[in-house]
């Protein structure tokens, strides 16, 4: 059996690493020779070889038009990169432990990784690459929540997405969603509308059989989609679960239960599950792929991207990071980008002088890198907090790598980020940090950690609804510790909570 019960957040797959003691032995792993492939929609970086890294870039192809034909995602390029790393087991099992999750999808305000585990079996990769690629999808235009069935039936239904000759179908139903709905004798679908966001799915393969199940019943038919697009609205509109079913679907949840249950055991039976086919030529294909070699220094630093998100001073020390970090540096001494990652771990850990060293090397090395002046602020702003007497000094040196970074690449929302944050730190006027965490957000990716800063300095400037609108939004959105957060500030900012 497997599953793909992957973590999305950022913030969960460092909980996942945290729980290890020991860290691996990263120079056992071979980073030479791997291959990055840029498309118009997205980046693949593995280690296999250029036939089999087109043929999974022709399946995300696929995918992209399909989506796009079958459901409203917007077609518009991401505007922030969207990479896939696909790593052979031990590189991903140095990041990721449990062996039950095959691939994750993290969404931060510079970007969307996906990191997905070649296994043995290509289908069985691939069936991962197009669930996890559908995740990330769901979270382009992340404004909005959907419940956690919807988004795993949704990458389930598309991750079987395929093509045989000229022909694309979408449809078929995953071999092990079919045996766990098989040994199941009669469909509840109760337990997958009333599962919330924040708690353990208690039978991980019989939730996503089930949301599999019901997103492909709900996709069959035109109709049936109106229904399903009206269902998420109302529970975007915070109508509860149960109304929202009888009045999108017109049926309680039982006789919405025995029609998925009858759709089900007509699949069983063998009536063919496909609900989409296309002719391949016509779905106009991106087929513009560039095709080269990336160096092992440049393989280890965006693993270590992939385990420190790149704007949260406040996510834990996560050591498995900081190795691939250092181990970019002893691969490529002039990596600048990864020296200053690295600095960033030495100031994390305490050692300030031994930061001074890395950052100043890698300034050096690389004095227009707005990364690098990122990671020169945030060393300082750690300074600030670790050493009263000399915080003002490092908070004004911060304050100028920031400002320096976003000249440096006005396009790049982590700069924009870390200036805005940088102004939570004091209590001066707060509207130059607004205008900075304001533009953050219109060039990245929606992230919690932005609109929580954003919300704080909102009601420092004495605008109390718009910083309730964003802890509200976090509160909806996120999972974790941003979520918790969101939640205490609201309760704070509630009608008779004293004002802070
Ligand atoms: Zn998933």
């Amino acid at each position: 059996m497997r599953s793909r019960h992957e973590i999305r957040r950022s913030g969960l797959v460092l909980a996942l690493l945290a729980g290890c003691a020991t860290t691996p032995d990263l120079s056992r792993l071979d980073l030479d020779s791997w291959l990055e492939l840029r498309a118009r929609d997205f980046a693949i970086v593995a280690d296999i070889a250029d036939a089999d890294l087109r043929r999974y870039a022709e399946d995300l192809a696929i995918l992209v038009a399909v989506a796009g034909r079958l459901t409203n995602v917007s077609p518009a390029i991401s505007q922030v990169p969207v990479r896939v790393v696909l790593a052979p087991p031990d590189v991903y099992g140095a990041l990721v432990r449990e062996p039950r999750i095959p691939g994750i999808a993290t969404t931060r305000l510079e970007g969307h990784w996906l990191l997905v585990r070649l296994d043995e079996t290509a289908s069985f990769t691939q069936e991962t690459l197009l669930h996890e690629y559908t995740h990330f999808l769901e979270h382009k235009n992340r404004r909005v929540s959907y419940p956690l069935w919807y988004g795993e039936g949704f990458a389930e239904l598309l991750s079987t997405v395929h093509r045989r000759d000229d022909l694309v179908s979408a449809g078929a139903a995953p071999w092990d969603r079919l045996y766990a709905l098989r040994r199941t004798p009669k469909l509840d679908l109760e337990p997958i509308f009333a599962q919330r966001r924040d708690n353990v799915v208690r039978d991980v393969d019989l939730f996503y059989a089930l949301s599999w199940a019901t997103v492909h019943y709900l996709s069959e038919a035109p109709e049936r989609r109106v229904q399903l697009q009206r269902f998420l609205a109302l529970r975007r509109d915070d109508v509860p679960w149960r109304d929202a079913v009888t009045r999108a679907f017109d049926a309680s949840v039982e006789q919405l239960s025995e029609r998925v249950d009858a759709h089900v055991r007509a699949i069983l039976r063998g009536v063919p599950s496909e609900i989409a086919a296309y002719q391949a030529s016509e779905l106009a294909l991106d087929r513009d792929w560039q095709v080269g070699q990336v160096s092992a220094a440049e393989v280890a630093a965006e693993l270590g991207d992939i385990a420190l998100p790149l704007t949260s001073l406040a996510a834990r020390a996560e050591p498995v990071a900081c190795d691939f970090f250092a181990h970019a540096v002893e691969e490529d001494p002039r990596h600048a980008r990864a020296r200053a990652a690295s600095a960033l771990c030495d100031a994390r850990a305490g050692d300030f002088e031994a930061a001074d060293v890395q950052i100043s090397d890698a300034l050096r090395a690389a004095p227009d890198d707005s990364r690098v002046a990122v990671r020169a602020g945030q060393i300082e702003v750690l300074r600030a907090r670790a050493d009263s007497p000399g915080a003002d000094d490092a908070r004004r040196t911060a304050r100028e790598a920031f400002v320096r970074a976003t000249a440096l690449a006005p396009a790049d929302p982590v700069a924009w980020a870390e200036l805005g944050a940088s102004y939570a730190e004091d209590d001066r006027d707060p509207q130059p940090g607004i205008d900075a965490l304001e533009r953050a957000q219109t060039l990245g990716a929606w992230d919690a950690d932005v609109n929580l800063d954003l919300g704080r300095l909102l009601l420092r400037a004495g605008r109390r609804d718009a910083a309730r609108e964003r802890f509200a939004e976090v509160a909806r959105i996120a999972d974790g510790d941003p979520a918790r957060e969101a939640e205490r500030l609201l309760a704070e900012l509630a009608p008779g909570a004293e004002a802070p």
